[in-house]
């Protein structure tokens, strides 16, 4: 979890944790809503690719699923 510190127009600050700001999408920069849930192997198996994206540059594959480019290329692939 993200913790940071917020400085307030009095001149203090305040530390922020909880609520961590959306990753910027890794394709055009704009805040992400959605992360890749292409199910990693290997080392991190267990996890899932989690790089971030915007609704508009995610490729929604499932009922409930969005793929980062090349992971959504690798899906059709093993689809047949
Ligand atoms: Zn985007
Ligand atoms: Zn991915």
């Amino acid at each position: 979890m993200a913790c940071g510190t917020l400085k307030l127009p009095g001149g203090g600050f305040a530390v922020v944790c909880g609520l961590p700001k959306p990753k910027p999408c890794c394709y055009c920069g704009k805040a992400s809503t959605k992360l890749c849930d292409f199910p990693l192997t290997g080392g991190k198996a267990g996890s899932t690719c989690d790089r971030p994206m915007c609704h508009r540059c995610t490729t929604h594959i499932e009922p409930d699923t969005d793929y980062c480019f090349p992971h959504a290329q690798e899906m059709k692939r093993r689809r047949g």
